[in-house]
């Protein structure tokens, strides 16, 4: 089957530093494909380049193709009209909103482009996230780290991707609110939705997605099934630690 997302030979600079050399991924269809590696590997360097929004004096040079077509040239807006959807590190909720006029704004360019059932999707979201149904009028500004998370994830599949790529996810969230998410992450393979995880939470990371790639200092050093890689010793020594061993 041809994959929704093949990336090749990506080199990524910011003015005079490469920071990503020739990486090389892909994402098949209804796939969970996840980047693990430490901090400052080039993981959302990764992800900002294949979203086509990397800032103005960041250069890249390979091949993203997407849907089989060349993404070179394709501005982000148009990386969106084509089902790819970014949520950022940031998770840049409209904090003074409500949840459910966040959730709303999600689906703003299914709406714009005379989808009539453009928020038909926001059913399938609330059965996702529960919670988020429950605080439907609350201000997002007000939720939990968790909440917000749900919320920013929830936006997203708003707008129908067919690729959601996710930035450290469970970035600054207590374990039991990351399991949860993963749990939901999991659970969006049913939505058909493929996903490109970006995470520094290596353990979460392999127990959810098919295939995992390993990336260091911008390089991509190691790849295959996620379940390989969970039982890879170097992956175990470096990014699995002791806990792992210890379980
Ligand atoms: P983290 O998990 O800490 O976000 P990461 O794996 O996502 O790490 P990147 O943020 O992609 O790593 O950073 C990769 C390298 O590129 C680092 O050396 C970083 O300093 C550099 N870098 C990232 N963003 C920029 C930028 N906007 N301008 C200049 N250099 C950048």
């Amino acid at each position: 089957m041809d994959p929704i997302l093949e990336v090749s030979d990506l080199h990524i600079r910011y003015r005079k530093v490469e920071a990503v050399h020739g990486a090389s991924l892909r994402v098949g269809a209804g796939q969970i494909v996840t980047v693990i590696g430490p901090n400052g590997a080039g993981k959302s360097t990764l992800l900002n380049a294949v979203m086509g929004a990397l800032p103005a004096y960041g250069s890249a040079s390979g091949r993203v193709s997407y849907l089989g077509q060349d993404m070179a040239g394709i501005p982000v807006e148009g990386r969106v009209a084509r089902g790819m959807c970014l949520v950022p590190e940031k998770r840049e909720l409209f904090a003074s909103m409500s949840v459910e006029d966040n959730l709303v704004l999600g689906a703003f360019r299914r709406k714009r482009a005379g989808d009539k059932r453009f928020l038909d999707q926001m059913d399938v979201v609330y059965d996702l996230f529960p919670r988020l149904r429950e605080r439907a009028r609350q201000e997002a500004g007000t939720l939990s780290g968790g909440e917000r998370q749900m919320l920013a994830l929830g936006r997203a599949l708003m707008a129908k991707p067919q690729l959601l790529m996710l930035d450290e996810p469970s970035l600054g969230l207590a374990p039991l609110i990351v399991r949860e998410i993963f749990h939901i992450i999991d659970r969006l393979r049913e939505t058909g939705v493929a996903t490109l995880l970006i995470e520094q939470n290596a353990r979460a990371a392999l127990q959810v997605a098919d295939y995992g790639y390993v990336i260091e200092t911008g390089e991509v050093v190691m790849a295959g099934p996620a379940a390989a890689l969970a039982g890879d010793p170097k992956v175990i020594e470096t990014y699995l630690g002791l806990a792992r061993r210890a379980a």
